[in-house]
Order: structure tokens, then sequence, then C-alpha cells
């Protein structure tokens, strides 16, 4: 016997349904990320009444606005306008050549290849302002379209677009739960604003945009035992909490890669900035040193930027330490993904992070610099001593470092911090169809239910670039699909 043969017919569900509506919609959309922002757009436009519903108090809150800000596409105006020559083809075998196990599955993938580029071209329409193309592993050529300043023009341009057709977005309203009729069909959303809990029926569709689970402590502790991916906050929104995935799974939605919780290795944060904020490792190839609060190196710091290392540090935190000379190096390489403004803290955009009070401290010698810190200070200097011995000799006899950079010694002496690492985004997602409707654990459509973005992929994206790209890609799409459905409630 075919072991998918037996949805057991003997279970039925119990339609689950409010006393009464306080709101009606065609199709209600649950996040506003790219995703959300995109499906609900695409929805009104063929026709539906739409409601998108967001539980922070603002469009740029998240992971899709909290980023560096790379689409990757293959075909844009900007990559002809730069006299680069792609195909959907190439772009293709750049991603497969990865090998990554968990890949989405192709029937996915092609849908992203194959819109090439349409998706930055929409964007750009969309009002979100592109500047430069990067190149990034595993990309042959520049196909990552960098937005202009940082990614929140995402969530600003995209939310005005909806106000001009009319299509509220309800900030601070958080779906809770999914109604559903008997034969598991979804019905509506269970929402919590501030004051209350509002029906809101959905005619058509329903459509989970709500992101990842980066944000819980809870669903990460259920999916993997590595502590330092359970402690660490997200480096995105902290809105991410799972929700969708619950709402989801509450009615039977089949899921995958829910124990790849991301990767603390590489971020190093400040979460008590406004945003959260992080250095790249740009920082530390211009010479830049990384110490505790005792003020000693930990490790080869051009090897690993922060890391699961720092959670074994007093107080589980560490700092980076720089002094002007570094602070005027520039080692980015022409059309590098950086991001920009407080996001990654690379040299080059140093005079932005002194916007943020207290991101960026300064003295004239490493002690005050230290006293600012709240680090050791005579450990600080006899570190910084060291280190310098080490950059006169080219060699780290410690930890192994192989850039060194200029040492540290031209005053005003700079230190960012206290710090750690963060968890940049898990991985989990449900399972979808073509059409981007949610299947349940048995491979079956749960009818009038879609998912899109990093909520629906049905495996893992390679690539950098290619989340955001999966996330319009895929919003549009079930935003069409779900303006598509007859009504059923
Ligand atoms: C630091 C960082 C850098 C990144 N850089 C890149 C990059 O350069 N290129 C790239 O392609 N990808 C990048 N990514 C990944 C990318 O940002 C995400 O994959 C993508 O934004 C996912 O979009 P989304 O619309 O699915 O979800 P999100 O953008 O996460 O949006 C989900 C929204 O749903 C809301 N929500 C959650 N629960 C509820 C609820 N119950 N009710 C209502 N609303 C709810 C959330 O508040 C949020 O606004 C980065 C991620 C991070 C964290």
């Amino acid at each position: 016997m075919p072991d998918n043969a037996c949805p057991p017919t003997s279970i039925k569900v119990e339609s689950c349904l409010p006393e009464k509506w306080d709101e009606e919609y065609d199709v209600v959309v649950i996040g506003a990320g790219l995703a959300g922002l995109s499906a609900a757009i695409e929805a009104k436009d063929a026709g539906a009444d739409v409601i998108l519903l967001e539980k922070m108090s603002s469009v740029t809150s998240s992971h899709s606005t909290r980023n560096v800000g790379n689409v990757a596409g293959a075909g844009s105006k900007m990559q002809a306008a730069a006299g680069i020559q792609d195909s959907p083809e190439l772009w293709r075998e750049d991603l497969l050549a990865q090998g990554e196990p968990r890949l989405m599955p192709l029937r996915l993938l092609d849908i992203l290849i194959n819109s090439g580029a349409s998706h930055v071209d929409w964007l750009q329409d969309m009002g979100v302002p592109f500047s430069y193309l990067c190149k990034r592993s595993p990309d042959s050529l520049p196909r990552g379209h960098i937005i202009e300043g940082d990614a929140r023009p995402i969530g600003i341009a995209l939310s005005q677009r909806l106000q001009e057709r009319g299509v509220k977005i309800l900030l601070e309203t958080r779906a809770l739960e999914l109604y559903r009729l008997a034969d598991n069909h979804v019905a509506g959303v269970k929402a919590e604003s501030k004051e209350k809990t509002i029906n809101f029926k959905a005619k058509k569709a329903v459509i989970l945009s709500a992101g990842d689970y980066s944000a819980s402590k809870e669903l990460k502790a259920r999916f993997t035992s590595a502590q330092e991916n359970i402690i660490a906050e997200t480096a995105g929104n902290p809105g991410n909490t799972g929700d969708g995935f619950r709402m989801a799974w509450a009615l039977g939605a089949d899921s995958t890669c829910l124990d790849d919780v991301g990767d603390t290795r590489e971020l190093f944060m400040f979460p008590d900035q406004p945003r959260g904020t992080g250095i790249s490792e740009y920082l530390i190839d211009a010479g830049a040193i990384i110490v505790n609060k005792d003020g000693k190196r930990f490790q080869n710091e051009s090897a690993t930027v922060g890391g699961k290392i720092v959670y074994k540090q007093p107080g589980q935190v560490a700092f980076v330490i720089f002094d002007t000379r570094i602070a005027t190096t520039d080692v980015v390489p022409e059309g590098a993904p950086t991001g920009r403004g407080p996001w990654i803290c690379t040299c080059r955009y140093l005079d932005d992070w002194r916007k943020f009070p207290g991101a960026v401290k300064e003295a004239n010698t490493i002690e005050e610099l230290a006293e600012k810190l709240g680090v050791n200070p005579s450990g600080l200097a006899e570190t910084v001593k060291k280190y310098n011995r080490c950059a006169d000799a080219r060699k780290d006899a410690d930890f192994g470092r192989t850039y060194f950079g200029p040492g540290i010694r031209k005053p005003p002496f700079i230190g960012l911090g206290p710090g750690r690492p963060m968890v940049f985004t898990c991985n989990g997602t449900l399972m979808v169809n073509e059409k981007h409707r949610v299947l349940d654990v048995f491979g079956r459509v749960i009818p009038g239910l879609y998912a899109a973005g990093d909520m629906g992929k049905s495996g893992k994206i390679v690539g950098h670039g290619t989340r955001l790209a999966w996330a319009c890609v895929s919003g549009r799409r079930s935003g069409k699909f779900a303006a598509a459905e007859t009504t059923r409630v």
C-alpha cells in the first residue's frame, strides 16, 4: 500500500465560528512584511475587498524592513542598464550548485526563478528605490539589487500604495486564531487590538504572511537543543513569534525544516539600540578587535564575528574596539552588500551609527574608553598593547588571527557595545502547493488558506537576496489566487 494512501476519513473537524462577525472582507492578510504587503496589493488589484492585519505598531518593524535590503532577481532593468546579461537559467544553475539538501521543492524554486526580475521591476514601480547591484556567493554575476538607504522603503512605499487603493492596514492588531467550516475551509480570523477582540470574516481566503519564529524562545526550544540559538534574540522583528505557524498547525497544516533555527555565528548585535544593529566582517577586516568585559580578546575575530563563544564570556556580552585610523579605512569592496545606516556597521557608515545615542563610545585613552564601555580598563589597555605587537609582527600566537590592520594606536579610540550574537532568521516553514495553498499533513489543500514569504516555502531557500525575492513573488501570487477564489463563507 502506498504510504500516502490513508487520509483518515474517520477524522471529522468541527466547525469553529464566532457568534458574530465584526467585519467582512474577501481576503484577510495576516502580517505586513513584504509578502503580506505584496499580497494585499495584488488581491486588491484583482478586485477583492482586502484587509491587512499587523500586530506591531508600524509597517517598518518586519524582517522585510530590517535587513540589508538585497533583492535577488535575474534580468532586471537595472542589470540591463549596467550591461549585465543575466537569465533565469543562469540563476537556477547558481542556486542549484549550492547542493542544499533541504532546498525548497523545484516546483516552487522554479516559480521564483522564472519570475526573473519582474518582482524587482514591480517593487521599483511601487516606489521602492534601488541604488546598486551586488554580487554575492553563489551568484556568478551581480544579481543582488540593493535598496537605497536600507530596507524600510519596502514598508513605507508599499503601505502608501495600499492606502491609495483604499486598503486598510490595521496596526497593533494581532491575529490569534483561524475560524473554519466543518470541511476545514478557513472562514475568518479572530484578532485582538489594544481595545477589543475583532472577528474578521474572510469570504474567499486568508493569507498567512506572519514571518518566522526567530523571536520565540519557546518555539525554538521545541525544535532545537542548541541553547545559544534558543536564548539569542532575533536580529529582525521582535513580533515574529510564530503566531502564524500555531494558527496553521491548529488546522492540521504540515511544516518542514523547523529545527533549522538560524545561525548565531555571524551576527554580533546591539539589541539595546532603537533598531537591532550589527557589525560586519568588514569592520574586523579593517583592524578592529573584539573583547569581553575583562578587556580580553577571546577568539580569532577574522574567522568569526561575534559568535556563540560570546555566551561563554562574563555577562555573555562583548565589545568592538578600534581607533580613528581604522575608522577611516574603508575596506568594503565595491558592490558588496553592506546595507546602510545603523543596520550593519562598517567603517563606511560609522557616522550613521553616531546618530544613535550611546551606540558609539569615544575617548582619548584606552582606559577612558574602557570606563565608558564598562570594560576593565587595565585589562583592555594590556590587550591593546599586546594586539599592537601582534599587528607589527603579523602573528597572533593566541588565536591565529591573520588580518591585523594598522593596530589600535590613533586617538580618539572607539568602542561599540555591549553586544551579543543574535539569531538571523529561522528556516521552518509550512508546506504549500504551487498556488501557495497550505497543505495538511496528508498533502491535502486546506481550503481557503494561503501562505507566502517565510511562512510558505516548503523548504529552504539558498542564495542571498532570494528570501525577499520569494516574499514578493509568493506574496503577489497568493494575493492573485486568493482574489480569484469563489466566495465560500
Ligand atoms: C538581519 C536580517 C537581514 C536580512 N537580509 C536579507 C537580505 O538582504 N535579503 C533577503 O532576501 N533576505 C534577507 N533577510 C530575510 C528576509 O528579511 C525575510 O526572509 C523576509 O523579509 C520575510 O518576509 P515575510 O513577509 O515573509 O515576513 P516578515 O517580513 O517577517 O513579516 C512578517 C510580519 O508579520 C507580522 N506578524 C507576525 N505575527 C502576526 C500576527 N499574529 N498578527 C498580525 N501580524 C503578525 C510581523 O510583525 C511582521 O510584520 C534578512 C533577515 C534579517 C533578520
